[in-house]
């Protein structure tokens, strides 16, 4: 008699998933008894002052997910309205590849496609209702819609061929109020909806993300930009920003409003400026991150450690990866 083998297949997948997510969550939330400052708060007081911002400016924010914007530039986008300048926000994503964010948000144990759609809706009105707590009108917020976890995939084999993102099962923009609805999720439209955004902002200045950033898709849309503003020979409006900066950072996590923010360990090549922020900035960029309430039962103390009393941004972006030198003959 022969023992018949369970299907690899068939074994659930998702309780692997829980287990890594809450793993995840208590990695980021359980706060840790280090506090790794070794000169680093001199580092970012030796750093220069950000050259500010000024009245008629035209300011473009591109964003990978609803709460970057928050996260890296809420300060900023304050001090550029209240200097006289105009600001957008455009998210290029929904945030709609969070499994374990969907599992809590709509209170099932094994999302579906449908529930990563929902997630995204509300990520959305998240992000609108953050960009207003910024004082950013809604009419200057621009949602794309694209794969969350996927712009990688959009700038390599799925360049022309719609990519199916597997949390959705959507192949095409579904997000209520996206810039273009059923846009194909390829590169080329993706291409296309952000020239878009370039042509209708006509931005001077464009805070992107770095290369340097560890997520994919921040990774993938820094690139993106710096050949998209290249093409326009104006790559010299682009300013950079980390979020997921290196292991543990920001630290130490949670709410420390009147600690630095240091500089993140994978941009420690770039040329950083330092945005101090009043008080009141400060409050208003809690305020923002508060908003996120699909993300902070998940990543709070993460989100809350970025509400500091300095923003960083850097005018360069060196190669991340630097080739090696050709060897001598
Ligand atoms: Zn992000």
């Amino acid at each position: 008699m022969t023992r018949r083998r369970p299907k690899l297949g068939r074994r659930p997948w998702w309780p692997a998933l829980l287990i890594a997510g809450a793993g995840l969550a208590a990695w980021i939330n359980v706060p840790l008894p280090i506090r790794p400052f070794d000169g680093s708060a001199d580092r970012v007081r030796a750093l220069p002052a950000l050259d500010g911002f000024h009245a008629g400016q035209r300011v473009l924010v591109l964003s990978p997910h609803p709460d970057d914007e928050t996260l890296c530039c809420a300060g900023m986008i304050q001090q550029a309205r209240a200097a006289g300048a105009e600001v957008w926000i455009t998210w290029v994503t929904a945030g709609d590849g969070f499994e374990f964010d969907a599992a809590l948000t709509e209170r099932v144990l094994r999302p579906r496609a449908q529930n990563m759609r929902d997630l995204g809706a509300t990520r959305v009105l998240e992000a609108r209702a953050a960009a207003q707590v910024l004082g950013v009108p809604r009419d200057h917020t621009v949602v794309l819609g694209y794969p969350d976890r996927g712009l990688a995939r959009l700038t390599t084999s799925n360049v022309v061929r719609p990519y199916t993102a597997p949390r959705t099962d959507a192949s095409a923009v579904y997000v209520a109020g996206a810039l273009t609805p059923g846009a194909p999720y390829t590169g080329q439209a993706l291409d296309a909806d952000l020239n878009r955004v370039l042509d209708t902002v006509r931005p001077d200045v464009v805070l992107a993300p770095a290369p340097q950033d560890f997520h994919t898709d921040h990774h993938t849309l820094a690139l993106l930009s710096i050949r998209l503003m290249a093409q326009r020979r104006q790559e010299d409006r682009l300013r950079f920003w980390i979020v997921h900066g290196g292991i543990e950072w920001p630290v130490p996590k949670g709410r420390h409003e009147t600690l630095p923010l240091t500089i993140p360990p994978r941009g420690r090549t770039l040329a950083w400026e330092r945005a101090d922020l009043t008080p009141a900035e400060v409050a208003r960029k809690r305020d923002a991150v508060a908003v996120y309430r699909t993300q902070t039962r998940v990543l709070g103390r993460f989100m809350e450690a970025f509400v500091r009393r300095n923003e960083l941004l850097s005018p360069d972006a060196p190669d991340p990866d630097p080739a090696p030198e050709p060897a001598a003959p």
